[in-house]
């Protein structure tokens, strides 16, 4: 959108992937560290978190944003992204969410926070359009999660800024990318050891070839607005609302063995998300939906259910 009302070919925007509440600090600590070093070199900066995302929620996909420029942003009202540069996630099952490489610069940049190899990262990808280099860290093993509520909602944050995973996942950002100078980012990140480790143990892949990506249609406001009856009868509830898929809040997916399963039904009545079925076939899971909370398998009495990591699947 940004593209077409305003000409900035030096901004550069990074968008930062992480999973609800929980993630939320370490996510925006990586923008807050690379904009607070970016303004040591007299950039022009920005940094914010999207509130659409539901960012009280455990799992659930949210963003974090910024952008620097050496020159005024001319699309500081933009409220998200629309083109990043550099792409990062802070915890590897979002490679999965078909959405992270949206408007995905030529060239563009794929951060992961994972153990594995950018290989493997590459083939979980729904598509690679426009991605040029992908880079994992494992800042798991290099630092730990700050798992804090402070600065939620603009409350003061007292764990300050680059504790925690953000570090190393600056560190690896920055060694890809070169947004910043490293120095600069060592002065503001409060684990700067991490942080050096993020960068140089990062894996660093660059794609021999680099695919252009597809357009992608996506429903408008308007397009659902168009869709609703304006008056008279509605349609009866339906079984699926695609206004609110939580398939991809799931880091862990539920696997049966219908051997021990009783078909007791417990597990129909704990989802919260009402995504069990009863099926001629034993019971089913609909995987659109369930967000992977393990319920089910908590509630299991016959132990028939096993969460099993989602990147153990390819789909
Ligand atoms: S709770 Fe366990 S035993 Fe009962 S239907 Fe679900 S999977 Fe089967
Ligand atoms: S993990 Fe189990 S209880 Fe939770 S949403 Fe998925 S199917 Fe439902």
């Amino acid at each position: 959108m940004s593209e077409n009302l305003f000409a900035e070919p030096n901004l550069k925007q990074i968008t930062v992937w992480a999973r609800g509440v929980l993630q939320n600090k370490d996510a925006r600590d990586v923008v807050v560290a690379l904009t607070e070093a970016a303004a040591q070199e007299d950039k022009y900066v920005q940094a914010w978190e999207n509130y659409v995302d539901l960012p009280d929620r455990v799992y659930v996909p949210v963003r974090a944003y910024a952008k620097i420029s050496p020159d005024p942003i001319d699309s500081r009202y933009v409220y998200e992204n629309d083109a990043p540069d550099v792409v990062v996630l802070m915890e590897e099952t979002l490679v999965k969410n078909d959405k992270i490489l949206k408007g995905l610069k030529e060239g563009g940049i794929l951060v992961v926070n994972t153990r594995r190899s950018p290989e493997e990262i590459l083939n979980f990808l729904v598509t690679n359009g426009n991605l040029g280099t992908v880079v994992t860290v494992d800042a798991n093993s290099m630092s730990t999660a700050v798992v804090t509520l402070d600065g939620a909602e603009g409350a003061t944050d007292a764990t300050g800024i680059g504790a925690g995973i953000s570090a190393p996942v600056a560190g690896a950002v920055v060694k890809a990318s070169g947004i910043v100078k490293l120095e600069n980012l060592e002065k503001v990140v409060k684990n700067p050891a991490a942080m050096r480790r993020g960068y140089n143990e990062c894996q660093v892949m660059k794609l021999d070839k680099i695919e252009p990506a597809e357009p992608v249609k996506e429903e408008t406001a308007w397009d659902l607005l168009k869709r609703m009856p304006f008056a008279g009868t509605v349609d009866s509830p339906v079984s699926e609302n695609p206004g609110m898929v939580t398939g991809n809040w799931r880091t862990r997916r539920p696997v049966i063995d219908k051997e021990q399963c009783t078909e007791c039904s417990t597990c129909w009545i704990f989802c919260p998300d009402a995504c069990i079925t009863r099926t001629d076939n034993g019971m089913e899971f609909n995987l659109k939906y369930c967000k992977g909370c393990a319920l089910c398998e908590a509630t299991c009495p016959s132990g028939a259910i096993t969460m099993v990591p989602e990147l153990d699947f390819k789909e």
